[in-house]
């Protein structure tokens, strides 16, 4: 039985794997957005088959609809076998059995207090809709100037409102963060006092990517060595097929994260996925720990983590190395409070 998760998955891979190629740009974006549809609409891909109607499903056309009808009747896709083989990423014994249905809170959304397109309450009745048991509420540091980024004074006011969204909201646990941009020397966009109070500490390199790597690796080990950073926001900031994101002495950042237990992030929106499944594997070697996020800027797009988990998979990574599929009270940033 492949479900619609199980296929979305496949679908992101694909994508994913043909953004490595400049002339498959356009092909790359119509799986993603399939794989979307799917991971939101999750529709019975068995039914469809058998009435031969899988192009009824939004974004899917006769390419897409070979490699589902693929998926239902062999239970793999031999497309995705065959991309994998040709960009040199082939299956590994090891991988981890990781189920969408286990996850139970994203730690990385914005807002319209940032640039997010939802006010908070519309983000947390989406978290919520998904059975999620937290949210984190990271928006951005006042670097971010574009987009109205939030300094000790609004986050204070955001934290009023947070209070009076909780009160809407049962079931689901609303975590107050930021995602603070790590400065060109390492530093941090907010001042400590700050960043002590909030739930959740995102640190996100999101300007000069392209820093000579001696210099990039200096700034990144001061943030992993920041007391009060938790995770490291898309590690490389890379965005496949369009931004080649930062170079660094990864192994080296990784260790001192792990050292630090600061998590780096698989940023599941399909534009970035950031790390790679390579990285990943090596951050796991190196004891890292991960939190796997969708990034979101609206609430349909909570649905990116149950296309991307596939990622974490094929990275081997365990469900006990994943913050998100831990109870709130074992997050190590809440263990911190
Ligand atoms: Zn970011
Ligand atoms: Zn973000």
């Amino acid at each position: 039985m492949v479900d619609a998760i199980a296929a979305a998955q496949v679908l992101s891979e694909i994508g994913y794997l043909l953004r490595q190629d400049p002339k498959e740009r356009y092909r790359a974006r119509a799986f993603s957005a399939a794989a979307w549809t799917l991971a939101l609409q999750r529709p019975e891909l068995e039914k469809l088959r058998r009435a031969e109607s899988l192009t009824s499903i939004e974004g899917v056309g006769e390419g897409i609809a070979r490699v589902l009808v693929d998926m239902v009747d062999t239970g793999e896709s031999r497309y995705l076998n065959r991309l994998r083989e040709q960009f040199q990423q082939p299956p590994r014994a090891d991988e981890s059995d990781l189920d969408f249905s286990d996850y139970i809170g994203d730690i990385h959304s914005h807002t319209d207090w940032s640039d997010g397109r939802a006010t908070m309450l519309e983000m947390a009745q989406g978290a919520q809709a998904l059975g999620y048991s937290y949210l984190g509420i990271t928006d951005h540091s006042p670097r971010i100037t574009v987009v109205h980024g939030l300094d000790a004074e609004r986050l204070v006011a955001q934290s009023r409102q947070m209070a009076e969204v909780q009160k809407q909201i049962d079931g689901l646990t609303l975590l107050q963060g930021i995602e603070v941009d790590i400065l060109e020397d390492g530093t941090l966009d907010l001042p400590d006092a700050v960043l002590e109070i909030l739930d959740i500490v995102i640190a996100s390199p999101h300007v000069k990517l392209r820093q000579e790597p001696a210099a990039m690796t200096e700034r990144m080990l001061r943030a992993v060595s920041h007391p009060h950073v938790d995770v490291i926001g898309h590690p490389t900031g890379r965005r496949p097929g369009s931004r080649e994101g930062a170079t660094y002495d990864f192994e080296a950042v990784f260790k001192e994260a792990a050292a630090h237990a600061v998590a780096l992030e698989i940023d599941c929106d399909p534009a970035r996925m950031d790390l790679s499944p390579e990285m990943a594997r090596l951050a796991l070697e190196c004891g890292c720990t991960f939190a796997v996020d969708a990034d979101a800027h609206a609430p349909a797009e909570f649905a990116y983590v149950a296309m991307g988990l596939w990622m974490a998979r094929r990275a081997g990574i365990p469900r006990d190395r994943i913050l998100n599929f831990r109870p709130v009270q074992e997050l190590t940033m809440a263990v911190e409070r």
